[in-house]
């Protein structure tokens, strides 16, 4: 078995049931999830369109693609007809081009709000009184072809476990907050999706239910 397989098979045993795992592949070539799906992982996801498009074509058709890279508004289009879950959703502009987009091809595309967490500058994201004050201006409600299906995060890069598990904390609660506020009767609204290959356990702590896990399971990425 490969050392890919072994890697996903022993995530998958160590995960508590009802967490997700994303295998995130950017950088990392086709054979590489070829292996990966060769051992039953279905759920990849990419931080770079045309990569996405790319490997999108080679690979098997019932592979569930996920984005999780800053989108720019003009790589929109092409991400949009290939995704099931776009993470990261992160102003109102790009919202009102996904919408745009989904709704030329005919699709009501998933997103998850990515909420910004961590201390450094680098970060993308909603701040959470923005990501607030978007969802109670109800402009979304306009969006049609898009469906909120939960949150999204990134902490901070530091070794400081405290930090991070504050951090994770507190997309936890703001998750509560926006379910309670604006999604209390849509059951679909449930992916809390935080934590990677460096922080994943402490994120299964702080309410994550989807991990997003690249080093780990393909090794060091050569970008
Ligand atoms: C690259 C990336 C990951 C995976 O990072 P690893 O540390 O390799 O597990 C997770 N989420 C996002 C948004 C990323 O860009």
């Amino acid at each position: 078995m490969s050392s890919i397989s072994e890697q996903i098979l022993q995530l998958k045993d160590s995960l508590p049931s009802g967490v997700s795992l994303l295998a995130v592949s950017k950088f990392h070539p086709v054979s590489a999830i070829k292996e990966a799906y060769q051992s039953g992982q279905r759920l990849f996801a990419e931080s770079h369109a045309l990569e996405l498009v790319e490997k999108h074509e080679a690979l098997p058709k019932d592979i569930e693609w996920h984005f999780i890279g800053h989108l720019q508004t003009n790589k929109v289009k092409y991400v949009v007809p290939i995704v099931s879950l776009i993470h990261s959703a992160d102003s109102i502009r790009v919202l009102k081009e996904i919408n745009k987009q989904s709704q030329k091809v005919g699709k009501v595309t998933a997103c998850l709000l990515q909420v910004k967490v961590a201390q450094e500058d680098t970060k993308y994201g909603f701040s959470f009184s923005d990501c607030y004050q978007m969802l109670k201006s109800g402009d979304w409600h306009e969006w049609e072809n898009i469906r909120f299906k939960g949150l999204m995060c990134m902490s901070s890069n530091v070794s400081d476990k405290e930090q991070i598990e504050r951090e994770f904390e507190q997309a936890r609660l703001f998750f509560q907050e926006i379910k309670n506020d604006f999604f209390k009767d849509e059951e679909d609204f449930k992916v809390c999706s935080w934590g990677m290959s460096g922080d994943y356990p402490l994120a299964l702590l702080h309410g994550s239910n989807m991990v997003r896990i690249g080093s780990y399971i393909f090794g060091e990425r050569h970008n």
